[in-house]
């Protein structure tokens, strides 16, 4: 039986670890361009989902369907693909395509058909897999978020748990590069609950690939605001390659930081900033415009901190988008006001602020690409 899987750029990483996870049942996955007997597998976010929706549909061999978007929206999803995968793929999505080879009927938990569905079970330990084998990736360290941030699918499709892959097998996969990048919702977080930062732990990690340019706390593994401290910005420097660092902001707005449960203030955000500044780092900070919660003048309140922050650091802004599956999917986003596109305009004239918030699509297929690219 031949299993392909569908070249997607924003899928990069997820092919780099379900084919690890394959690899392991002796399945091997051959990348293609479209869809091609007798299975292909299919990597979905909310943004792109509608543009394979018909190619998938009108596909003439057996498709499967995962991540984020199939996971939220498994019901719409299964409509017209043959088998969704909801939920982490590493268990499921070999299991599945033994199940299919061998002619059984019974899903393996985390699958729907179009007439049945066995809801996950389970969680992936990251220890059981490794984070790429022959199709090279970010080597992620650290699964799921304690944080429920409202506009986020991360804790939805990896839960509120934060699982850590071990030392030793992240020093053994990235021996195959030079320059070493991790994927994780919060760096610092690595070896901890993800709100007790355990910087012992992340010493470890740093410490057991001296010797490799070491990128950490940028992307692809943005921190949290709160976890930046004169020790923790004092081990990047020691250890590290990058000098920004990248952490979310989202809002300037109290008010809208605690309706997004962020689990931080804004002045959180100038208290990393200053620290960031004070040890020669830039600061790249992310920003939400258009956040449901948001009034005339909270929106105003971003930009006035946005001012600030690009004093020293870069701005990444994005309008907002509702993701399904999130606490705020189903709601709009709020329309950008002149006087802030003029200040965004400007900010981004002087190479200070980047990002999409005129269209807020663009992020999706923009800063994926850049992924591995
Ligand atoms: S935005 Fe970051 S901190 Fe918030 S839930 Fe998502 S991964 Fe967690």
């Amino acid at each position: 039986m031949k299993i392909n899987w569908r070249s997607i750029p924003w899928a990069k990483n997820s092919f780099a670890a379900l084919n690890a996870a394959c690899e392991l049942s002796g399945i091997t996955l051959n990348e293609v361009d479209a869809p091609e007997d007798d299975i292909t597998c299919y990597s979905l976010n909310s943004v792109n989902e509608p543009h394979f929706r018909d190619e998938i549909s009108d596909a003439e061999c057996i498709t499967i369907a995962g991540g984020p978007h199939p996971t939220a929206c498994w019901e719409e999803v299964r409509q017209y693909a043959d088998y969704v995968v909801i939920g982490e793929g590493e268990y499921t999505l070999p299991a599945l395509l033994r199940m299919i080879e061998s002619g059984s009927q019974t899903l393996p938990a985390g699958v729907a058909s179009k007439k049945q569905v066995v809801m996950p079970n389970h969680c992936v330990l990251l220890p059981s897999y490794p984070p790429f084998t022959s199709v090279k990736g970010y080597t992620e360290i650290s699964r799921g978020c304690p944080f429920g941030c409202g506009y986020c699918q991360t804790p939805r499709l990896f839960g509120r748990h934060m699982r850590h892959r071990r030392i030793d097998d992240i020093e053994r996969a990235t021996r195959v590069f030079r320059d070493v990048r991790f994927v994780t919702p919060n760096a610092l977080g690595y070896g901890s609950d993800g709100i007790h930062i355990r910087l012992d732990k992340v010493e470890k990690l740093l410490k057991s690939l001296t010797g490799r340019r070491i990128f950490f706390g940028t992307f692809p593994s943005e921190v949290r605001p709160e976890c930046i401290s004169d020790a923790s910005l004092h081990l990047i420097e020691s250890y590290c390659a990058n000098r920004k660092v990248h952490f979310g902001a989202q809002s300037g707005s109290n008010h809208v930081l605690q309706m997004l449960r962020r689990g931080h203030t804004a002045e959180d955000v100038m208290k990393a900033y200053d620290l960031c500044r004070d040890h020669g780092m830039t600061p790249v900070v992310d920003y939400i415009v258009g956040l449901p919660y948001e009034s005339d003048d909270e929106q105003r309140l971003s930009v006035t901190q946005m001012k600030e922050i690009t004093r020293h650091g870069i701005v990444h802004v994005h309008h907002f988008t509702p993701l399904p599956g999130t606490p705020l999917a189903g709601t709009s986003a709020r329309t950008i006001l002149p006087d802030v596109q003029r200040e965004l305009g400007r900010l981004a004239q002087s190479g200070k602020a980047t990002g999409s918030w005129i269209d807020a699509e663009a992020r999706f297929f923009k800063d994926n690409e850049d992924q591995l690219s």
